[in-house]
């Protein structure tokens, strides 16, 4: 068994969503005076690789505590489905590809390369509506993706996250390392913080090969 860390590491430089704050870490007890070390953090519920809850689109539908602890580890499929920038991800992608009810797809596009760059927010590829349709019709657990979001960066109306987090599909954005991945299939374990009421949570994201 290996385990690939497919986790962002959270600093306060860390690229944010537009209009999102920069996380920061707040010493608040001080081992000199408290004789222990800790801080408080302040962030989006978005922030670095994350989960995104169906309530993120869909108001009344499960928040990020609401979602069953057996569906945060699940059989995975990864889709290597190399995309430039705003260039969409289409069915022609996905069929083909076996895709079983119940699993969590990866689609790695490259963008993870720019995780750096200042374009890497705004100008990122992402799944057409007709895709996330697609996906949504599989009845797939959870779809994740290399870059900050399933919408492209161009797409102003989040076509996929308005089409799958409604269906009751989980998103995980800002994976990295996908690369690594050397099975077409294998099992990923997501770990959102249970965040009550919340729209999503940073999360540790792991896969097994
Ligand atoms: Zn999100």
């Amino acid at each position: 068994m290996r385990v690939i860390d497919l986790t962002m590491r959270i600093t306060p430089s860390i690229r944010v969503f537009p209009g999102s704050p920069k996380p920061s870490f707040i010493p608040w007890s001080r081992f000199d005076y408290h004789g222990y070390d800790a801080e408080a953090m302040f962030m989006s519920t978005h922030t670095g690789t994350h989960v995104d809850a169906p309530s993120h689109f869909a108001p009344g539908l499960a928040s990020i505590d609401r979602i069953p602890a057996s569906r945060l580890v699940c059989n995975a499929l990864l889709v290597r489905a190399p995309k430039r920038a705003n260039e969409l991800i289409e069915p022609a992608d996905l069929v083909n590809r076996q895709i079983r009810k119940g699993d969590a797809v990866v689609i790695a596009t490259g963008w993870e390369k720019r995780a750096a760059k200042s374009n890497y927010m705004t100008e990122n590829p992402g799944l057409s509506g007709q895709a996330a349709i697609y996906l949504a019709g599989k009845k797939i657990n959870a779809v994740g993706i290399d870059g900050p979001s399933i919408d492209a960066g161009s797409d102003v109306k989040f076509a996929a996250h308005n089409i799958l987090l409604p269906r009751n599909v989980l998103a995980v954005e800002n994976l990295c390392n996908v690369r690594k991945i050397t099975m077409n299939r294998f099992t990923l374990v997501l770990s959102p913080l249970k965040l009550g009421s919340a729209t999503g949570s940073p999360a540790r994201v792991l896969a097994i090969i």
